[in-house]
């Protein structure tokens, strides 16, 4: 079956007590058990939820996992899949993460032991020096966030999987549509479902998907151990989400090129940031590993003052953190996503202060290159 009727159909049987065709909110805590040791399949709704397992069921069917767990946040995911580390164990981290993804490393797992290095996992060569013999995993996003580095993700997987070692992939930027890491040899995946799973900026949530029975049966033990778990509510909105996510990464995969495009043309803009320019470095890569190229758009102006007047200027796009919703997002990554990140790391990876984000929504897309077209100058 096609993308769309997998996202349509997947986990949306109608309810088996009511034909309701759009799976119900259960918001309850609990549930009625017929005697001792009998019930339905539900005690207690932390371990299990309909609204919830109607989700899991989806995605994992649109990354072609077997397996599916749905998280509070994009960050309680990431934190359940390093759950599959212990102490001693080294993980190899993308050197161009999620600015809260480095900060999890950074602050919060380096206090148990677990040990990490940042490497460019856009150079096979430099993925194959960083294992050590206590490498456990190898943790990449693609494209990276804000500057749009490709990993190839059948490259590393060979690699790890030589070592006997797991790959992750953070698939947020891409979503399914654009891109399936499991197909390249990826074992598992994890999402921000914030971003455009949801894709109405109104939920904040997460995702992992994989096909591992033992690391899938450890990341369901996790997931109740912990709790961490998406409520009932923000599950169907996202499951409402995810019916329309091919149509609208179509609309933002469209917007996004020809808004890539306007910015290169431009003489105030003195780089863009997209994998599908043909000057992206690694454009083939992009081109054979994607669908498309999505919505994230990231561009040069030059000084901090220069990009602090074109924040301020814009009328359509919205000055604010995340993306991936249908309305056009504008960022500052130095000052706001990667503030986390030092800044001599900053610096190198190009995240200048000049450095603008857009997160090109489903608008009509000559009425978000006037606004940018207006703010430039
Ligand atoms: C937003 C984001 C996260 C974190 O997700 P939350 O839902 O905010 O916890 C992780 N990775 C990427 C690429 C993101 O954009």
């Amino acid at each position: 079956m096609g993308f769309s009727t997998i996202a349509i159909h997947a986990g949306n049987e109608p309810d088996a007590a009511t034909g309701a065709v759009s799976v119900p909110i259960y918001q309850t805590s609990t549930y009625a058990q017929e005697g001792l040791g009998r019930h339905k399949g539900y005690e207690y709704a932390r371990t299990q939820n309909p609204t919830r397992a109607a989700l899991e069921k989806n995605i994992a069917a649109l990354e072609g996992a077997r397996f599916g767990f749905a998280f509070a946040s994009g960050m309680s995911a990431t934190d359940s899949v390093l759950k599959l580390v212990k102490a001693g164990d080294h993980v190899i981290l993308g050197d161009n993460t999620y600015g809260g993804t480095f900060r999890l490393f950074n602050k919060v797992l380096s206090n148990y032991g677990i040990e990490f290095d940042l490497v460019d996992t856009t150079d096979a060569a430099n993925l194959e020096q960083a294992f050590k013999p206590n490498t456990r995993m190898v943790f990449v996003e693609t494209p990276t966030n804000p500057v749009m580095s490709v990993t190839d993700l059948r490259a590393v997987s060979e690699i790890a999987h030589a070592r006997g070692v797991r790959v992750v992939c953070d698939n947020t930027f891409m979503s399914p549509y654009l891109q399936r890491p499991i197909e390249f040899g990826v074992d598992i995946v994890v999402h921000s479902t914030t971003k455009y799973l949801n894709g109405h900026s109104d939920s904040v949530g997460g995702f992992v998907a994989l096909n591992d029975e033992k690391d899938a049966e450890w990341i369901g033990f996790v997931q109740n151990s912990v709790g961490a778990i998406l409520s009932p509510f923000d599950s169907f909105l996202v499951l409402r989400g995810t019916k329309t996510l091919a149509v609208r990464m179509e609309a933002h995969d469209r917007n996004g090129r020809q808004v890539a495009g306007f910015l290169a043309e431009h003489p105030k803009v003195q780089k863009v940031y997209y994998p599908g320019l043909v000057s992206h470095p690694q454009h083939e890569l992009a081109k054979r590993q994607q669908k498309g190229f999505g919505g994230m758009v990231a561009f040069e102006t030059g000084s901090l003052d220069n990009a602090r007047k074109v924040l301020e200027s814009v009328k359509l796009c919205i000055l604010g953190e995340s993306l991936g919703g249908v309305e056009s997002l504008i960022s500052h990554p130095a000052s706001m996503t990667h503030a986390s990140v030092p800044p001599e790391k900053r610096e190198q990876l190009g995240i200048t202060d000049g450095l603008v984000r857009i997160s090109v929504g489903i608008e009509d897309v000559e009425d978000i290159i006037a606004d940018l077209d207006q703010a430039l100058s």
